[in-house]
């Protein structure tokens, strides 16, 4: 899953579901569809599984203050003959994702890998390989949505009540 995450700077977390744990990464400018983007994902401590289902407001002060906003889900495989567990100790996991925004196949590489500096072995860049799925036109100000509850950030923050309306 992707959760949109306004903390202290907007971010958006991506999630994979390896070995009964979330291993994650914040992702600044969010996940794209666009082949010809390379977004920096900083990998961030594994996330036990429960915590992927949540969106409401976490209050300021707390761990990962701020709101959060359930952007998408659904299933991935990963690419090829070795496991995501494996793929992922060796900096490199390469997958097809089956969600509702985010479709068709990925690759996850860390590019710190050999770094000795703790923040740049953290960084990882998340791009779209070419495939039907690929969108040139990709545009996430357009997509300010939740798949839970159809609400936009702003009406998350404020504690409105879901939509009914699917939108999307
Ligand atoms: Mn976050």
């Amino acid at each position: 899953m992707v959760q949109k995450h306004h903390a202290t700077q907007l971010h958006y977390d991506f999630r994979l579901e390896i070995d009964g744990v979330l291993a994650s990464w914040a992702v600044p400018k969010g996940p794209s569809m666009n082949t010809a983007d390379k977004r920096l994902a900083m990998q961030v401590e594994d996330h036990p599984l429960d915590y992927g289902g949540f969106e409401g407001t976490i209050p300021e002060g707390n761990y990962g203050g701020g709101t959060v906003m359930l952007w998408d889900r659904g299933t991935f495989e990963p690419e090829g003959e070795t496991s995501a567990a494996k793929q992922l100790a060796a900096g490199e996991i390469k997958f097809t994702l089956h969600g509702e925004k985010l479709r068709g196949s990925f690759v996850l590489i860390n590019t710190g890998k050999r770094s000795s500096d703790p923040r740049r072995a953290r960084q990882w860049l998340l791009i779209k390989h070419r495939d039907e799925h690929a969108d040139p036109k990709w545009d996430l100000d357009t997509l300010d949505w939740s798949v839970l509850t159809r609400r936009n950030m702003e009406e998350i923050a404020a504690g409105k009540p879901a939509r009914k309306r699917a939108r999307g």
